[in-house]
């Protein structure tokens, strides 16, 4: 028997130059997280890989998915590991071909890391390809777009050997490139946007507003599905739920229907920079799209941007739809987006809203409540909730004192 072993390769890590260290100790640290349900005996480096083991030397199908999830990881192999031995390598690539569903035509490459080892690559393709042709003798060698390609590595004094390699999400580990606060809605386009600056490197803290007390909070259970369902990519420390609805009411009440949601936007956005500003967070990330509805023209998107200093990420805003809900449908938030909520946004909206907002009203109608004392109240009305997804996370002190626990969603 031998020892099975996932091999996370990463490149994007290698272009860093003298960050990259802090970078591979970093994915070490998110791997052993995001892997806490698998028996993993070790998470290591080794010259250019990572080496996840398990307690059972067993590397199975559902623990390389699970590594192929984490930002970061570029490809993860189910890899045999060997010594220096040939006629260990030899049929460990006999049992890597073995286990491939089914192929008509391979190759074999070979690479050394370690130049002490003695036989050149070339001379190894050769070798373990002659092993594998007499065991194949129905399959045929492929130089160019075979079915199957065994891998033979020889690595710091042992070769892994391997056939099965998936893709992983690529990007950078969580924790590598600051943090952002990121506004969430059960929509379909946040939840993607939210993973998307993730998988770049961010810690992720999503801020939603719910309708809460004029609508039901079905909205923030199926944010915080959400945010369960993004566990395994480890980008979000903690949730903020703002309950919305009385305010949205006095803002209908008082601004010029078309400018209802700038005003709630505006609103939305200065809440979001103050809680940005407790955690340290240095920018906002939203979902929108260019154009794709009413209040995402450049027009409105100007008059919104206006109540905030803070820089703001969108990083769909060049998607079309069909690319973020296949994007969605990846990363599995879609099922639960496609779940009608009322969130404060569907709340009190207008028949016509402005699509082409003139600062000179938004303001006016900005000044006509008095919005810095809502931001204060609302502010202090945020509740929170961890999650613990991303090691590098750490809560700020300020709030957690006196700010209200969102409780988790009872299961049914
Ligand atoms: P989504 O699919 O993300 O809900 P959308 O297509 O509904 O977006 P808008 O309603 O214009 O578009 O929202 C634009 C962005 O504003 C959202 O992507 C999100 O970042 C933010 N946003 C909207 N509603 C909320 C909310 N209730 N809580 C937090 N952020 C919100
Ligand atoms: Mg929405």
């Amino acid at each position: 028997m031998f020892e099975s072993v996932c091999l996370v390769h990463y490149h994007e890590i290698g272009l860093k130059g003298k960050n990259r260290s802090t970078f591979e100790n970093q994915l070490v640290i998110n791997l052993k997280r995001a892997l806490r349900a698998f028996p993993v005996a070790g998470v290591s480096r080794i010259s250019g890989y990572i080496v996840v083991e398990t307690e059972d030397h067993r590397a199975t199908k559902e623990l390389q998915a699970a590594i192929s999830q984490v930002p970061g990881v570029a490809r993860v192999s189910r890899a045999y590991r060997c010594g220096l031995d040939q006629e260990e390598f030899f049929s460990a690539a006999v049992r890597a071909l073995e286990e491939v569903a089914s192929f008509t035509t391979f190759k074999v490459h070979a690479r050394r890391s370690a130049t002490n080892f003695p036989i050149h690559s070339i001379e190894l393709n050769r070798m373990v390809g002659s092993v594998l042709c007499e065991h194949f003798p129905d399959k045929k060698v492929a130089m160019h777009a075979p079915d199957a390609t065994v891998v033979v590595h020889v690595i710091q004094g042992s070769t892994y050997v391997y056939a099965d390699s998936i893709v992983g999400v690529g990007g950078l580990p969580v924790g590598t490139a600051g943090k952002v606060v990121s506004l969430l809605s059960s929509g379909i386009d946040s939840p993607v946007a939210t993973w998307m600056v993730g998988r770049r490197g961010a810690t992720v803290i999503p801020v939603h507003f719910s309708g809460r007390p004029m609508t039901a909070d079905t909205s923030e259970y199926l944010c915080q599905d959400i945010i369960s369902t993004l566990e395994g990519a480890g980008i979000i420390g903690r949730l903020y739920v703002v309950p919305f609805g009385e305010r949205q009411r006095e803002i209908s009440l008082t601004v010029p229907q078309s400018l209802r949601i700038i005003m709630y936007r505006r609103v939305m956005y200065q809440v979001s920079e103050r809680i940005a500003q407790i955690e340290g967070a240095s920018a906002l990330v939203t979902g929108e799209s260019l154009g794709q509805v009413a209040s995402q023209t450049l027009d409105n998107i100007a008059a919104v941007n206006e109540a905030v200093t803070i820089p703001i990420l969108r990083p769909l805003i060049g998607s079309d739809k069909q690319e973020i809900i296949a994007r969605a449908q990846a990363i599995g938030t879609f099922d639960i987006s496609a779940q009608a909520a009322d969130d404060c946004c569907t709340l009190f909206m207008p028949r016509r809203p402005e699509t082409h907002a003139r600062m000179r009203e938004v303001l006016s109608a900005w000044n006509s409540f008095d919005h810095e004392a809502m931001v204060d109240d609302l502010v202090a009305q945020v509740e929170y909730r961890d999650f613990n997804q991303c090691p590098s996370y750490r809560p700020p002190k300020e709030l957690s004192r006196f700010h209200k626990e969102l409780l988790p969603r009872e299961t049914a």
